[in-house]
């Protein structure tokens, strides 16, 4: 066992719906094989168990591991091509470093930078797109389990509008998916996820071949893009006569199990389907900004009780850092004015961490709670940091963690840990 010290910030239940930040200014969680079993002042609990070895993460901030619920794993050597609409943006960029994954030494090498970057900035959890091709995506997962991170993946498929070594037909994108599924879905921390680029480059054909191994494969997830920018919503609309929800919901692929990135542009009957379904909505807001496809209407998801996370969407995002990308959800609620959201440290620290557990169903991590996987990122800054400066100088518990999302980067991330096990730092 160990016994955990350090100032504890964590949200166990949502702020949107009362919930609050939960602090401990000099807290301790002991750690028993990975899961939290006893929590509060630090002093009590050396009292109780005087012998365990105390690991001292004083200084700083102790948070629950990062859970990105959009990341792109080809994508991280594109990151910063900026000034782009998206769909100049993927054919100039993001595909033809797609292309390069069928090479699978090559594939290696970028899997193994991926979850260096995430573990790096602190995600512990990830929902990942994944590539075109079946020996990139194992390359992702094998790398993913060397790290310990739990990540969802699974083969990304299209037989239409993408270049042409990146399609697949119906019937082999089927196949190659519940091959890969066997292989690595619930293998450790790791499970599948049937993941269609978006409809606007599948047929009828291919989001229903998407239907069958989801079917096929209990407990899988559901992920693509939707709603992101309006050219491409116009162009969806037009083959399909239909919103972009409804290219998805005709053949059942919205439910509990589903995440779909962006919905910048959605129309209040597909808020409604969403809801109904109880599916997620991916926020993006770095990638959002930085294509320029919009700003997120969060208030409406709210009202209608459309479940909401955050993700990174590495590389039309801008980094792998979750705290990042919590402040820039921050700047864009800020730019709608009243028609925003008002997010304190709270909402970004809910959003950055238990909404997407609950969002993928990881009901083992997302808060430092009792009975909880001790999923973890140790924030602490070098002395006299732009950070250290201002977290020093905090007014409240609450306050620091909101200084923690302006200033903290990856590098004053001093130490992750997973089920227990230090993963980095
Ligand atoms: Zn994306």
């Amino acid at each position: 066992m160990t016994l955990v010290r350090g100032f504890l910030a964590d949200t166990p239940s949502d702020p949107f719906r009362g919930g609050v930040m939960r602090t401990e200014s000099d807290g301790g969680l002991l750690v028993r094989d990975g899961i939290i079993t006893a929590r509060g002042g630090f002093a009590v609990l050396q009292q109780e168990w005087p012998q365990e070895p105390v690991l001292d993460l004083r200084g700083g901030v102790v948070l629950p591991g990062f859970v990105d619920t959009h990341v792109h794993f080809p994508q991280v050597r594109i990151v910063g091509s900026l000034g782009m609409p998206l769909l100049d943006w993927l054919q100039q960029r993001a595909l033809p470093e797609e292309a390069r994954l069928a090479d699978a030494a090559y594939a290696n090498v970028v899997a193994t930078e991926f979850v260096t970057g995430l573990a790096r900035a602190g995600t512990t959890s990830a929902l990942v797109f994944g590539a075109h091709f079946p020996d990139a995506v194992s390359a992702l997962f094998e790398a993913a389990e060397r790290v310990g991170l739990r990540v969802t993946s699974g083969l990304v498929v299209s037989d239409l509008v993408l270049r042409d070594d990146l399609l697949i037909t119906p019937e082999l994108a089927r196949q190659e998916s519940l091959t890969l599924a066997r292989r690595w879905h619930g293998h450790g921390r790791l499970r599948y996820a049937v993941t269609p680029r978006f409809s606007l480059s599948c047929t009828d054909a291919m989001l229903a071949s998407c239907a069958d191994v989801l079917d096929a494969v209990p407990g899988a997830l559901f992920t693509s893009h939707v709603n992101e920018n309006p050219v491409e919503i116009a162009q969806v609309r037009t083959r399909f006569g239909t919103g972009y929800v409804d290219s998805y919901d005709r053949h059942r692929l919205v439910g509990r199990h589903t995440v779909l990135a962006h919905n910048v542009h959605a129309d209040d009957a597909e808020l409604r389907v969403l809801a109904e379904r109880g599916a997620v909505v991916a926020h993006c807001p770095s990638s959002n900004s930085g294509l320029g496809s919009g700003l997120f209407p969060m208030r409406r998801h709210l009202e209608q009780g459309v479940r909401v996370s955050l993700g990174t969407d590495v590389g039309g995002g801008t980094s792998f850092s979750m705290l990042r990308e919590g402040l820039q959800a921050f700047f864009v609620q800020q730019l709608l004015g009243p028609a925003g959201v008002p997010l304190g440290a709270t909402e970004l620290l809910w959003l950055a961490t238990a909404a997407g557990a609950d969002a993928l169903g990881l009901a083992e991590v997302g808060h430092l709670s009792v009975g909880r996987r001790f999923d973890a990122v140790w924030v602490r800054p070098a002395p006299s940091s732009p950070l250290e400066v201002p977290l020093r100088h905090a007014e409240s518990e609450t306050d620091a963690v909101a200084r923690v999302f302006t200033l903290a980067s990856p590098m004053d991330v001093a130490g992750v840990w997973i089920d227990g096990d230090r993963v980095h730092g």
